[in-house]
């Protein structure tokens, strides 16, 4: 028997599985077959988690904190949680109004789920982290995608965002620093999106800032809940210790924002994973109340990755990438690579035909932009040591020189 004869939720049909696990899971089947790949594909550090954070881990495993906690999360981790907004971003947050979940993924979609109702519209900015309107489908909502190309900065304005507003209109997703883009929103741009949200106040909306301490070149990093008090009770600000931490693999995720909001994410949360792991609960507050200077290194580390990457990535004929101000993501515009054949006769006809041919014919794994919703472009993770980046930056050029008409 197969799914057809069985039929699968309709929300679920529609919906694709997620674009970067397909490349990654690629990449896995690749190397079992004997193959070498550079993955430049998963957004991920390659960082270890530091070391205080591990023995936290092991500490609560010694210490028998292997039973549940309350569904919301440990109290002790959502007060530390609820510190950190207030130092970090400035909010004024009661540990109440936190909700700690497996991975910042369960944060969005318990939120959408919780809130959404078939019809109710989400606003998308593209290019988007792919994710974002597949988890909107499973909720059985409607995404609205608004383009926002590299004349904006991939950013989404004032005036694109009155443009998409219905009455339908439910939530407006925000992610800075973005992935795939990099692209990191000021303060003044912040507001003025605030101002057009004042003007609904049907509107919530979920700002993503899981990239936050991945800023660069000294920029200052904004949350619209921050710069707009007048928004804070329709914004769910959420964040997690995966990329700031280097805590992929650990699963949490945690968000604050109206109680009404935290009150229903947890009544769903209960119903499903009951909560996130509790040695990793544990370990994520080592990690929040512990020293924090391993934040500080891995920036260092990722904006010098970053000069090299964009500088050698501008250096192969055909791509051109802007300097991206946050998080791990170099977004190359492969425009000039369309149309070209290569030297195993591979037509690239879009950038999901440059990012296979990447990976089949040369050993580098990247993700297409079309997958976050604008081509032709490639997203290049680089969160990967300096040999292996630098490596894979001289296949990506030979790769791009070996192209004919
Ligand atoms: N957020 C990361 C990425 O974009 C991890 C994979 C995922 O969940 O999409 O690569």
């Amino acid at each position: 028997m197969t799914a057809a004869a069985y039929g699968l939720n309709r929300f679920l049909a529609a919906a694709r599985p997620s674009a970067t696990y397909r490349v990654m899971d690629r990449v896995a089947a690749r190397r079992a077959s004997g193959a070498q790949v550079i993955s430049l594909s998963a957004g991920e550090p390659d960082f270890d988690t530091p070391e205080h954070v591990c023995e936290a881990g092991i500490a609560a495993i010694r210490a028998g904190h292997t039973r549940y906690t309350q569904v919301a999360g440990l109290r002790a981790l959502r007060e530390a949680i609820a510190t950190k907004f207030q130092h970090e971003n400035g909010l004024d947050v009661d540990w109440r109004n936190t909700l700690v979940c497996s991975g910042g993924k369960q944060v969005i979609f318990n939120a959408l789920a919780a809130t959404l109702n078939e019809g109710d519209e989400v606003i998308v900015p593209a290019p988007y982290w792919v994710s974002y309107p597949e988890i909107v489908q499973l909720c059985g909502g409607k995404s609205v995608i608004v383009p926002c190309g590299s004349d904006s900065g991939f950013k989404l304005t004032p005036h694109a965002l009155q443009a998409a507003l219905t009455p339908n209109t439910r939530w407006l997703i925000l992610n800075s620093p973005s992935n795939p883009t990099g692209a990191v929103y000021s303060r003044a741009e912040l507001l003025a999106l605030a101002e057009v949200l004042l003007a609904h106040p049907q509107v919530l909306v979920l700002s993503d800032d899981i990239y936050e301490h991945l800023i660069f070149d000294g920029i200052e990093f904004f949350t619209i809940a921050q710069v707009e008090p007048r928004l804070r009770d329709r914004v769910l600000t959420m964040n997690g210790v995966s990329k700031a931490y280097a805590m992929t693999g650990w699963r949490i995720g945690f968000g604050t924002g109206p109680g009404w909001l935290i009150e229903a994410m947890a009544k769903l949360q209960g119903q499903q994973t009951s909560g996130a792991s509790t040695i990793s609960q544990y370990a994520a507050l080592a990690a929040l109340t512990g020293p924090q200077d391993f934040i500080l290194h891995s920036r260092v580390a990722f904006q010098r990755r970053r000069d090299s990457v964009v500088e050698q990535l501008n250096q192969a004929p055909g791509l051109h990438c802007e300097v991206p101000q946050g998080a791990f993501y170099a977004f190359a515009s492969c425009e000039g690579l369309i149309g070209k054949m290569t030297p195993a006769g591979t037509h690239l006809d879009s950038d999901e035909a440059v990012v296979n041919a990447l990976l089949d014919e040369a050993g580098v794994a990247t993700v297409h932009g079309s997958a976050f919703g604008l081509g032709p472009y490639i997203r290049i993770a680089y969160a990967l040591d300096d040999t292996s980046l630098s490596r894979a930056c001289t296949v990506v050029q030979d790769f791009c020189r070996t192209l004919t008409d």
